[in-house]
């Protein structure tokens, strides 16, 4: 964010580097149950990221000194990969992955119905493999679609988008030069079906109603994400009713014999 550079981020047009209108997302697919054996997962690609979610649990919570005897606790682990970015990152947690784990795992506790599973831990893990700016809306939006297809209890999904501003224009979603050389970054994660806000934070300067602005066009955004989310989740409750009928055929062929 800030960093001084000539390269023009709108053209003449009003298009962005990408093509893209201000208010345009990226393109943006989820596909839930990708993997074996997590209790739930997600993969997502979030016009360059790439990212894959896992859960595991509810389960005992460890060390036992974590547990709360009222309610689960939500343990997130975001990871970026040593290869997701251009120059290789140093494997390993740093600040950053520390702050996108807590501000994730608060998001999320804010729908997971926790209170139904005291002393338990509900782990997540994120993994990015490929980044290019906007992983922990990304890294968030797939956790929320892994919780769903782990059958975690939730009141909603969470949806997370990030708008900013570039050469002084309020947009959407910013790509990773957009990010490098923009003025400002607001990513925010709502529960759609009351509005409610589990996560803002802001990078770089904004005006009060240029911040406003940000808001309505992240907030309308994750709208259009939401139905992505449920599509991805509606195509997995299909797969499993065909694995769960073909069990059911083959048990009862196998009674037969
Ligand atoms: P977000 O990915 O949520 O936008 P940041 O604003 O901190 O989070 O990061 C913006 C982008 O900068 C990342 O998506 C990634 O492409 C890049 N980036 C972050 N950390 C590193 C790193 N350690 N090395 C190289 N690139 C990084």
């Amino acid at each position: 964010m800030g960093m001084k550079s000539d390269i023009k981020l709108i053209d003449k047009k009003g298009l962005r580097l990408d093509g893209r209108k201000p208010d345009e997302l990226r393109p943006i697919k989820i596909e839930a149950g990708v993997l074996k054996r997590a209790d739930g997962s997600a993969y997502l690609e979030w016009g360059k990221n790439k990212v894959l979610a896992a859960v595991y649990g509810p389960r005992e919570a460890h060390p036992r000194h974590l547990q709360d005897s009222s309610k689960a606790i939500v343990q997130c682990r975001y990871n970026m990969a040593p290869f997701s970015v251009s120059d290789r990152k140093r494997p390993g947690p740093d600040r950053r992955s520390v702050e996108i784990s807590k501000i994730i795992s608060e998001a999320l506790e804010n729908v997971v119905m926790t209170e139904l599973f005291p002393r338990s831990s509900i782990d997540v893990f994120i993994e990015v493999l490929e980044a290019n700016a906007g992983t922990r809306c990304a890294g968030l939006t797939a956790a929320s679609v892994a919780l769903a297809d782990a059958g975690v209890p939730m009141r909603d999904l969470v949806v997370a988008c990030a708008a900013g501003k570039i050469e002084d224009t309020v947009v959407l979603d910013l790509g990773k030069e957009e990010d490098n050389f923009g003025q400002a970054d607001v990513p925010l994660a709502i529960v759609p079906r009351t509005g409610e806000l589990v996560l803002l934070q802001m990078d770089g300067d904004l005006k009060q109603e240029e911040l406003f602005k940000a808001m309505e066009m992240a907030m309308n955004a994750s709208m259009q994400i939401y139905e992505i989310q449920k599509d991805a989740l509606r195509r997995r409750y299909a797969v499993v009713a065909e694995e769960e009928k073909d069990e059911i055929d083959s048990a009862q062929e196998e009674a037969k014999t």
